[in-house]
């Protein structure tokens, strides 16, 4: 289907919110009978970033043209309807907590409201074959082990405040930190039990990731760039505080609306981009846009199935091989009430068994029923999807049935979806760099590279890898592209 005969409406499910798909009237045909047109900049990826960063240059009085290789806008942001088009269902992010000023502000702007995760009554802890209800935020884990936990979740802090989130890489321990895997730095600095499953299980929640596959160094940038690991780990005062009402899906939604149809081409990967000495030339499936500049706003993984002329630099092309997306899928559970809630318990769960590692209640304002997610994530995430849908219902079941009772038995609708398998992410809910990574690649990350930048919420110095982080992201290269203008 043509970028032109794509003008007609998109309904993403569950939102109720209409994005139209079109090509700017008056636009020329480029020579494979696609759509071409002049912008000042060109936008490819209709992610938060991507959409922020379009809506920021508009601001400034430039001319933009977003093009996006799915159907929808939001990228790592989807929101669908339950069966029966009942409760909204975010299979990406879903959650916005305290000093996430961009992304709160963006929704106080858009109207969409926020509602309090539901926190009240007892978490559930299932290490070692152990299920262990507890209140707060302190685990119930052995004298030493919760000792030690503490220690820990301390010293991670400290060593974080020394990171400059712009260039981690040099840091004065940075070499020791990145030449590590966090598995082999756990081996060697966690003595109990307890407080190695709970390092683990921090890991896998933050960043759907094996320990063996990150470096402490990385780890450290991220709790420096959100503030403290506890803000990336709590729900009330952290990161999981709030959700929003009607589903995320509806803030790319709402910018993309801003952003005016005529300036959004969806349905449509770019392929090529070419600096031509003068300008970019930026060429779609349905559409060629000339530009001044261009900003690329898709994960780093991305970056290189997108041909460049002339070529990406040996430093940024070896960086983005060293910086896979991380193994994520999710699990909804819905059931006719919140049972659990009747029963004192959180809906929150931590497990270091599989298939699921953790749990939240996500059930939102307007429902009778009572919605169950689970994170499945890493190796087993990588497991998981191989099994039928009905296996890996049954697992999960069993799962929340040791964990909430009964009652879980029996959902009124199972759903799960990976994140791995979608072609257009492959894998969630970050990219990751490997061991090394960022201190031998790290500095190409943000570089603009001749009248292409570059930016995802990967790049965002605080909140990177949240909804925050990606309007920051956006917000900067947006100022970094009209600089150059
Ligand atoms: C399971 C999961 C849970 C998450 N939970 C949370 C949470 O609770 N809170 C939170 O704040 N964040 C959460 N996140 C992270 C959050 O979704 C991301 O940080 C944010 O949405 C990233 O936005 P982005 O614009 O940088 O990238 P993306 O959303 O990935 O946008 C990139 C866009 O580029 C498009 N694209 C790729 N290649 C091309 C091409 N060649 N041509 C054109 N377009 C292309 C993609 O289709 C995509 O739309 C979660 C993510 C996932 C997946």
């Amino acid at each position: 289907m043509s970028a032109l005969s794509r003008r007609d409406l998109l309904k993403t499910a569950g939102t109720g919110v209409v994005v139209a798909a079109g090509v700017a009237p008056g636009s020329a045909r480029a020579a494979d009978g696609g759509a071409e047109l002049t912008v000042d900049v060109a936008v490819v990826g209709a992610g938060l970033t991507g959409l922020t960063a379009a809506r920021e240059l508009q601001r400034a009085g430039k001319t933009v043209h977003v093009i996006e290789a799915d159907e929808r806008v939001g990228g790592r942001i989807w929101t669908t309807s339950a069966p029966g088009g009942r409760e909204p269902v975010n299979w990406g992010a879903t959650f916005v907590g305290p000093s996430q000023d961009k992304v709160l502000a963006l929704a106080s702007e858009l109207g969409v409201g926020t509602y309090k995760t539901w926190d009240t009554g007892k978490n559930v802890q299932d290490f070692a074959g152990k299920v262990q209800r507890y209140t707060g935020t302190v685990p119930p884990l052995d004298l030493l082990s919760l000792i030690e936990a503490q220690r820990v979740i301390n010293l991670i802090n400290s060593m974080a405040r020394g990171i400059d989130p712009a260039a981690p890489w040099s840091s004065p321990r940075a070499t020791g930190l990145d030449t590590v895997t966090c598995q082999t730095w756990i081996d060697a600095n966690v003595l109990t039990g307890g407080a190695r499953s709970l390092v683990r299980a921090a890991i896998l929640a933050i960043f759907s990731c094996e320990p063996a596959e990150i470096s402490p160094l990385h780890l450290l940038f991220y709790v420096k760039s959100a503030g403290s690991l506890e803000k990336l780990l709590n729900t009330t005062a952290g990161a999981q505080e709030s959700q929003l009402v009607g589903g995320s899906q509806r803030l790319p939604e709402g910018l993309a609306a801003r952003i005016g149809a005529g300036n959004l081409t969806l349905s449509s990967p770019v392929r090529k981009i070419v600096d031509t000495g003068s300008g970019v030339r930026v060429i779609a499936e349905h559409v060629t846009v000339n530009a001044k500049r261009v900003v690329v706003a898709v994960p780093p993984p991305m970056v290189p199935r997108i041909a460049f002329e002339p070529g990406l630099s040996a430093l940024k092309d070896q960086l983005y091989q060293r910086m896979p997306m991380a193994s994520v899928g999710k699990v909804i559970a819905i059931y006719r009430t919140p049972f659990w809630r009747a029963a004192g318990l959180t809906g929150q769960a931590v497990s270091d068994q599989g298939p699921v590692s953790n749990t939240f209640d996500l059930t939102g304002p307007g429902t009778s029923r009572g919605v169950l997610m689970g994170f499945v994530d890493g190796q087993r995430a990588r497991e998981f999807w191989d099994l039928d849908q009905a296996e890996r219902r049954r697992q999960v079941t069993v799962q929340f049935t040791r964990w909430f009772g009964a009652a879980a038995a029996t959902p009124d609708d199972y759903l799960d979806l990976s994140w791995d398998a979608q072609p257009l992410h492959r894998g969630c809910p970050v990219a990751i760099p490997a061991p090394g990574a960022l201190i031998g690649f790290g500095r190409a990350l943000r570089r603009p590279e001749g009248r292409c930048h570059f930016a995802s919420t990967e790049t965002a110095l605080v909140w990177s890898g949240y909804m925050d982080g990606a309007i920051r992201a956006g917000e900067a290269v947006a100022a970094e592209a009209r600089a150059a203008l």
